[in-house]
């Protein structure tokens, strides 16, 4: 067994070197012990009895030093033995073997009947050598297990087991030699040996089942004190269990008076600020020194055990500066970027809204106006309804401009833009078709309505008056009208109807709207200009 687990331990040195490497001489100390020993109670010859007694020595005296590196490596991270101390732990084992080999001329280890001449070994006595030699093993074998108990009882409870396991099975062997020392067994063979076998059954257990080597505390100095990030080890009373290196540095930051060695210590006293903030599970906490600030995310997580009893609170704090001011640099950034894309659309839509009106008056221009009364048109037929147009030219304009000017002659086209603009239903699209002549459009309108929502356009235009530096006009206006389906079913049939409509109306005296004919119009009908006689006002439905 000592062999077998000194093979495993060999094999998985790469892990933990020390650990490793000191196993494997306790095993290997313990299995040459064994097999002399086996020797020396299997053996009927009694010269070989002696010289087995006497080939003992290496077992112990390689063990002892190496179970004293064990329970170093178990207890200070990171240790790893220095060239002289490898070779002082052999100096002891090279010492006693030529000692054992020469004791029939000097017997100074053995001594008693046979001992000179190696006729059995049954009544031999210990000497001066042996005793010392015992007494340095002991002292290796005491500090070995003084400093597994210690690094026990300094644990993190989630090593506490094993390291407990580890303390027990070393103590096997311990007490198995004190008792055969004592005389207590008579005159049985040493079984100091078959404790190594309980040690090492142990052993066994701690590297496979408890990945001894893995979770040894090399590995967790390695990853947790090697990581920038603070982290805290609390136990469920709330007492300090670990901290790494990170986090001793982020307590001396944080409380310049806090103890050296703070395990033990009430962790709520030493790390408020970050077991505070973190009570809402993931937060931020900062902590200010002379000449800066560091800015810390907190995130914890409960160490349980196998039965999923708590074993206490990993506290993890990340110096977040860095990232927080990045995040709101490009936060920042971020926000511009939307305003300036904002501003852009604000101005594209500016761009397209301006290039949609005409410039004196302010309405919709032209362009526009083919470009969505196309779609006030397919969402009539789509829906089966109806679609009004009215087209209206300001009467005798023409002279107008000639007796006022063409300043005054704006004016009125500016107040009668506006005034229809105003007075048109809310769905009703507004557009300057060009020079003095306006058109609206009426979804949801038929003819009859058209007609009506025309008329009193006109009417009220030709009601109010305009002022105009120290004139004051009124003018009138006459319009054509004419409505999807009945007068004309595409833009330019509607269109046509209304213009056709609409010069009815100049050669009825002006001042009035017409309705188109029902029917589309199958023959270009061509404007007729000129004037009638008659301006009486007159509502032809
Ligand atoms: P009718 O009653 O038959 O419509 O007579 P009219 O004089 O209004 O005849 P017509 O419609 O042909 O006259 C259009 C006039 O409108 C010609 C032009 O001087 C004037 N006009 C066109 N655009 C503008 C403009 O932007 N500003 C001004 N001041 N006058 C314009
Ligand atoms: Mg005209
Ligand atoms: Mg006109």
């Amino acid at each position: 067994m000592c062999a077998a687990i000194a093979a495993v331990s060999w094999r998985r040195r790469a892990q933990n070197w020390a650990l490793a490497a000191s196993l494997t001489f306790v095993m290997v100390g313990g299995c040459w012990w064994s097999i002399a020993l086996a020797v020396v109670v299997g053996s009927t010859n009694e010269t070989i009895k002696a010289i087995a007694t006497l080939l003992t020595f290496p077992g112990p005296s390689i063990l002892t030093p190496a179970f004293m590196c064990l329970g170093l490596s178990f207890a200070r991270p990171q240790w790893v033995p220095r060239r002289w101390l490898r070779i002082a732990v052999l100096v002891e084992p090279v010492l006693i073997t030529m000692a054992g080999v020469t004791n029939p001329w000097h017997l100074l280890v053995y001594r008693g009947v046979g001992a000179a001449h190696l006729t059995g070994s049954a009544g031999w006595t210990y000497g001066p050598v042996f005793w010392l030699d015992s007494g340095y093993g002991y002292v290796m074998v005491l500090i070995g297990i003084s400093l597994i108990a210690w690094s026990w009882w300094k644990a993190p409870p989630a090593f506490r087991g094993q390291r407990l396991a580890v303390l027990v099975g070393a103590l096997v062997p311990f007490a198995l030699n004190i008792v055969f020392l004592a005389g207590k067994l008579g005159d049985r063979a040493d079984p100091t040996p078959l404790g190594f076998a309980v040690t090492g059954t142990v052993m066994w257990y701690a590297i496979f089942r408890q990945d001894l080597f893995a979770f040894s505390p090399v590995a967790r100095a390695l990853i947790v004190d090697q990581i920038g990030d603070a982290v805290v080890v609390v136990s469920p009373g709330g007492r300090v269990l670990d901290l790494n290196f990170a986090a001793s540095e982020l307590l001396r930051s944080m409380n310049p008076w806090a103890p050296a060695r703070p395990i033990g210590a009430a962790a709520r006293e030493l790390f408020d600020k970050m077991i505070a903030s973190n009570d809402s599970r993931q937060s931020e906490f900062v902590v200010e020194f002379p000449g800066g600030r560091t800015e810390y995310e907190v995130r914890s997580s409960s160490l349980v055990d196998r039965h999923r009893r708590a074993l206490g609170e990993v506290y993890v704090a990340r110096d977040v500066t860095e990232a927080n001011a990045l995040a709101r640099r490009l936060a920042a950034a971020h926000t511009q970027l939307v305003r300036q894309v904002e501003t852009i659309d604000l101005l594209r839509a500016n761009v397209v809204e301006q290039a949609s009106r005409d410039t004196l008056t302010g309405l919709h221009n032209r362009r526009h106006l083919l470009e969505h009364f196309a779609a006030m048109l397919a969402a009539a037929e789509a829906a089966g309804g109806t679609l009004a147009v009215a087209l209206f030219d300001i009467d005798n304009f023409k002279s107008f401009n000639d007796d006022y000017g063409h300043l005054a002659g704006d004016a009125v086209l500016v107040a009668i833009a506006h005034r229809i603009q105003q007075r048109a239903p809310a769905a009703a699209l507004v557009a300057r078709w060009g020079g003095e002549e306006f058109f609206v459009a009426l979804p949801g309108a038929d003819a009859t309505t058209g007609l009506i929502i025309a008329d009193d356009l006109r009417l009220r235009c030709a009601q109010d008056t305009i002022d105009f530096e120290s004139w004051t006009f009124s003018c009138t206006l006459s319009g054509g009208v004419a409505a999807y389906p009945k007068s004309g079913t595409t833009m330019d049939e509607l269109f046509h109807a209304a213009d056709v409509a609409m010069y009815q109306a100049k050669n009825a005296g002006r001042n009035i709207v017409r309705q188109a004919l029902d029917e589309a119009p199958s023959t270009q009908v061509h404007r007729a200009l000129g004037r009638a006689a008659s301006p009486r006002p007159e509502l032809v439905l």
